[in-house]
């Protein structure tokens, strides 16, 4: 990958409304069987389009091809009982009703190989392909078999590292796992958390990277955000941790955020993806806002490190909204491109 400060999306897009209800986490899809998969397939098509041509650089599959980037990968899994459901509160923020481990869980087949290789069908550009991180797999779940964290983290380790190694095969050139619930659990990053995601990047030729955010822009998450005070240190705690560690890429939320520019400084000498575009608000950044934003993060990252990307998923947008910041994005991330290129000394 030769341009510099490449543009990426975090994850997730939104999918087109004859394939599944707009602006809706877990949104039921609209059609079944062959329709469904060949749905799935050109929404695919549709979202990779979109990033070409509004000048995206590291194309994703928006997320087109599953529900939700937690739960849809586990769907695959055996040892969890979709029928027995309880109650619980993840990201100690808000309840959800979820699916109970019962047994010892293992991946019974490849979850998305064949959707990642039509994506390096479909695009000659790199691609990056998301996974859930082990600890936030953990807290989306219901333990009835390993009763510890930090076991069944392991163990969801092991399965991610098979799946990505899969990933990998079917030319995937970044495998990036989401980890938001490293924002939340700072005891257990330290304890476990960075060394169960070591262990599911273990091996792996394909650039690694992280995401840690502050989650979706829906009303938990932004009421959440509101008790966090005036200065988000969260990324304190897990960037020294990630800065001596395996992965090559750390994925973080910087637009309209508060979270204090300097942090990044923590991660020198790793790439840095940073959130130039707000998925909690649907005004539209204009070019300069983005830009704005890159310039000061050049203080702490160094040029041929950064890489813009959105804040998060945008699957609760809009998908005129979605796709206009994608568009702001670009034309922000070209503006600093611009000065960067007038500020190298000339080559004689
Ligand atoms: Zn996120």
């Amino acid at each position: 990958m030769n341009t510099l400060l490449p543009t990426t999306v975090v994850g997730s897009l939104p999918k087109p409304s004859w394939l599944a209800q707009p602006e809706t986490l877990w949104s039921p899809w609209k059609l079944e069987g062959d329709a469904l998969a060949e749905g799935k397939h050109d929404a695919l098509r549709i979202a990779i389009h979109e990033q070409s041509l509004r000048g995206i650089d590291i194309v994703s599959d928006g997320e087109q091809t599953r529900q939700h980037f937690v739960t849809t990968f586990i769907e695959n899994l055996s040892g969890v009982d979709f029928e027995q459901r309880k109650t619980v509160r993840i990201r100690d923020r808000y309840d959800a009703s979820v699916p109970t481990v019962v047994g010892p869980v293992r991946r019974e087949r490849p979850v998305f190989v064949e959707d990642a290789k039509f994506l390096r069908a479909t695009t000659d550009r790199p691609i990056k392909w998301t996974l859930p991180g082990p600890m936030t797999m953990v807290d989306t779940l219901y333990d009835d078999h390993y009763k510890s964290r930090e076991k069944l983290a392991w163990e969801f380790a092991t399965i991610l590292n098979q799946e990505a190694k899969e990933l990998e095969a079917a030319g995937v050139d970044i495998i990036q796992f989401d980890e938001p619930a490293f924002n939340v659990f700072l005891d257990e990053v330290k304890d476990w958390g960075v060394a169960a995601l070591e262990r599911a990047a273990e091996g792996l030729r394909a650039e690694t990277a992280v995401h840690i955010c502050y989650g979706y822009g829906i009303k938990a998450n932004t009421d959440w955000k509101a008790t966090l005070g005036s200065q988000w240190r969260q990324y304190e705690e897990s960037f020294p941790l990630l800065q001596s560690s395996s992965i090559d890429i750390i994925s973080l939320e910087c637009q309209n955020s508060h979270v204090p520019m300097d942090l990044i400084e923590l991660l020198r000498g790793k790439k840095v993806m940073l959130g130039a575009i707000d998925v909690a608000s649907e005004t539209i950044e204009t070019p300069e806002d983005v830009a704005n934003t890159l310039r000061k993060a050049l203080q702490f990252v160094d040029a041929d490190k950064l890489i813009p990307s959105s804040n998060c998923g945008m699957a609760p947008f809009p998908r005129d909204v979605a796709l206009a910041k994608l568009s702001a994005l670009s034309a922000g991330t070209n503006i600093v491109r611009e000065e960067l290129a007038r500020s190298a000394p000339k080559a004689s």
